[in-house]
């Protein structure tokens, strides 16, 4: 281990149990001259070996959390405290409040986590949000979907990455769809995940329109926007993959201040008032529906599309970092002036996967930068809504979002899946 130097402050980034990008953030932290500390869930031998750089902590215990990172604190001074994930923005904040940095409040992260609670917490403030009543398996469920309108939106109460979402257009399709969800969430990995939330779920009124993502950062004086993507694939069920994310949006600009007016409202209406926070909007010609608010940055990859400064040399992890660091003062910082757009290559079909093909040939596509395949030979492949992985992903920057978007698809088109 080196001993950090007493000047240089210490950030302990808090990642998830399933794997995630770290190397964004180790690098950005070296360009910010900052110590890193990774807290996880793991226990690894590693740590041991490496205490000032590596934290495990028992993400099932606040107060396990709060005794090993307060602990910590009193060897190695922390500055402040990063979470990157839904589950593991709580953390942050359990850890924050243990040695008095500043951070969201612990119910905060936990009512952005909780689909139901978040729905509750913003209709009560006046928002919109789609009409939405949260049942158990228990409850007789003919009865309810006899009298339901439709089409309407099935959901789990947690679980992220459109997993178990999936509309319903007639009694019996809310029927399967609940059943469906059910047996997904009795998994015993998910189940676990879900915890008391295993037992019930979400029907919404499924709200039409286009939709697209905000990426911001709550400052001291509100929410400053990094990001506005359309997501130019109709997103209308019967399950919902992400696909494409394009920016700069093609929404008018009063829409999109409308959007972000909306985004800062609901944030406050949480309790969030620092920190990252991902929105999906749905628009329509009665305004911006918030169908989702997370306080946490776009997922892992994804955040490779999001450059920042003139020349696009600052990440997004970096700005993260540096704002986390002064305070949540991002100063001028705006992302490059390029369109860009990015693909989450969807599972289409079940099976094991023997290989992608194509992938040289798409990345020869003109404006596409990258295609990276995430999948690897022998993975059980599983589409929406069980799934929860995608198959890659592609990027492109061009002079306009269109092009970029045209070029991902373009390059999509190459790509072979050869399942065993
Ligand atoms: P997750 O957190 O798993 O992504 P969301 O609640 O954000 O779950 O839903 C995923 C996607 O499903 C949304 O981005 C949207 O496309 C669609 N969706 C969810 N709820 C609704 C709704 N009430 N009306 C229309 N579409 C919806």
């Amino acid at each position: 281990m080196t001993a950090s130097s007493p000047s240089r402050p210490r950030l302990l980034l808090i990642l998830p149990s399933t794997t995630y990008r770290a190397a964004a953030f180790i690098e950005a932290a070296g360009r910010l001259d900052l110590d890193l500390t990774i807290g996880s869930d793991h226990r690894s031998t590693l740590a041991a070996a490496q205490p000032a750089r590596l934290l495990a902590l028992d993400f099932g215990s606040a107060e396990a959390i709060a005794g090993v990172v307060r602990d910590f604190h009193a060897r190695h001074p922390l500055t402040g405290v990063l979470g990157v994930s839904d589950e593991t923005a709580i953390v942050a904040a359990i850890a924050s409040e243990a040695i008095g940095v500043p951070h969201n409040s612990v119910d905060a992260c936990r009512a952005a986590g909780d689909k139901h609670r978040q729905r509750v917490l913003l209709t009560r403030e006046g928002l919109k949000v789609p009409p939405f009543i949260r049942l158990s398996f228990e409850d007789d469920l003919a009865a309810f979907a006899a009298t339901a309108h439709y089409p309407c939106v099935v959901k789990p109460t947690r679980l992220s990455m459109s997993r178990g979402v999936m509309r319903a257009d007639d009694p019996a399709g809310l029927v399967v769809a609940v059943q469906r969800l059910r047996a997904m969430l009795a998994e015993p990995g998910t189940a676990k995940a879900c915890g008391d939330a295993a037992g019930q779920f979400l029907v919404e009124q499924f709200i039409p329109g286009t939709e697209v993502a905000l990426e911001g950062v709550l400052t001291r004086g509100g929410l400053r926007v990094l990001a506005l993507f359309d997501k130019p694939d109709p997103l209308d069920g019967p399950f919902f993959a992400e696909t494409i994310y394009a920016t700069p949006s093609r929404l008018p600009a009063n829409l999109q201040e409308e959007v972000a007016a909306c985004v800062e409202r609901s944030a406050r209406a949480l309790g969030l008032t620092r920190g990252p926070v991902h929105a999906e909007l749905r628009l329509n010609e009665d305004g911006p529906w918030l169908i989702e608010l997370a306080a946490r940055p776009i997922g892992g990859r994804c955040s490779a599309v999001l450059r920042f400064g003139e020349d696009g040399s600052v990440s997004l992890e970096e700005l993260l970092l540096k704002a986390q660091l002064e305070g949540w003062r991002i100063g001028e910082l705006e992302r490059e002036s390029t369109a860009v757009a990015v693909m989450m290559i969807p599972v289409e079909k079940a099976g094991t996967l023997a290989a992608v093909r194509g992938a040289d040939e798409a990345r020869r596509v003109p404006w596409v930068d990258d295609v990276v395949i995430t999948a690897h030979p022998g993975q059980e492949l599983v589409p929406l809504p069980e799934g929860s992985h995608y198959l890659g992903f592609i990027y492109a920057w061009a002079e306009d979002p269109e092009t970029a978007t045209q070029a991902v698809r373009d390059a999509h088109a190459k790509l072979e899946v050869e399942l065993a």
